[in-house]
């Protein structure tokens, strides 16, 4: 892609951010009452160039075993695929907006509410997931894991999975611990809570602002937001980065199966 090009792209995106912000206000003020009416404005006329998740597939070359050798936690996907993947932590702003972002933009996002969170509000986690937000658990009250014994992190990490599944039905299969703070215990208790994968990030988006730990968005990268009043800001950072380093954002949970 030429710079001109990706120029275009980037304003296109843009664009469409911006229309999007316009119709979630809308929606908000209660003009705008289906999402029907918002999907084809964000849609056409041509797919934008993120990855809603439909087409992507695990590619062959990606052993997910060699992945998780079970010692450290992963803080990037490796693989080749130009994506990264953005994930969602706690859920402290559980507005409505939010669900009508996802759900007019089907952005691939996955999120990781707490156990508390998700109690507090099982309808607000049904919203996310039937608006195409995968669930994942990032404990029961997030608490820092490295102070406690191994069965204090598998009651927490159980329970945090216990929550998302009864209130979805769904059941996570990835954990991230709160703060990133792991020991030897977290990744013993994830595997008996029945988590395949504990994740971390290389990449943070907040209050609008990226903060790279290996320098640059890679292929694979993951990137950490947080659902707080921020979140449309650093969502529209995060693609725009992944726009400029040429990367389109895939779901986490298409590749960490
Ligand atoms: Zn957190």
């Amino acid at each position: 892609m030429s710079r001109e090009q990706r120029g275009t792209e980037r304003t296109r995106l843009r664009n469409i951010l911006t229309v999007l912000a316009a119709a979630v206000t809308i929606a908000a003020a209660g003009t705008l009452t289906t999402p029907a009416q918002a999907t084809p404005t964000v849609a056409s006329p041509d797919p934008a160039p993120l990855d809603t998740g439909a087409a992507v597939t695990t590619p062959a070359s990606l052993d997910t075993r060699a992945l998780w050798d079970g010692t450290r936690p992963i803080y990037f996907v490796p693989t080749t695929n130009r994506v990264v993947f953005i994930t969602v932590d706690d859920g402290i702003d559980r507005n409505i907006r939010w669900v009508q972002l996802m759900r007019s933009g089907r952005w691939p996002v996955v999120m990781f509410p707490t156990g508390e969170m998700t109690d507090a509000s099982p309808a607000y986690w049904r919203g996310m997931l039937a608006a195409g937000v995968p669930l994942q658990d990032h404990t029961y009250s997030h608490p820092d894991l490295r102070w406690h014994s191994t069965y204090e992190q598998a009651v927490q990490i159980c329970a945090g999975a216990r929550s998302i599944y009864q209130a979805t039905r769904t059941k996570p299969t990835i954990v991230r611990p709160p703060y990133g703070a792991w020991n030897a215990g977290t990744l013993q208790a994830a595997r008996q809570c029945g988590m395949r994968y504990v994740v971390n990030w290389d990449t943070v988006v907040d209050h609008g602002r990226i903060t790279y730990a290996r320098g640059y968005l890679r292929p694979g990268s993951i990137m950490l937001l947080h659902l707080t009043p921020n979140f449309q800001t650093d969502l529209t950072v995060a693609l725009e980065a992944a726009q400029r380093a040429g990367l389109r954002p895939a779901y986490l949970t298409n590749y960490l199966r």
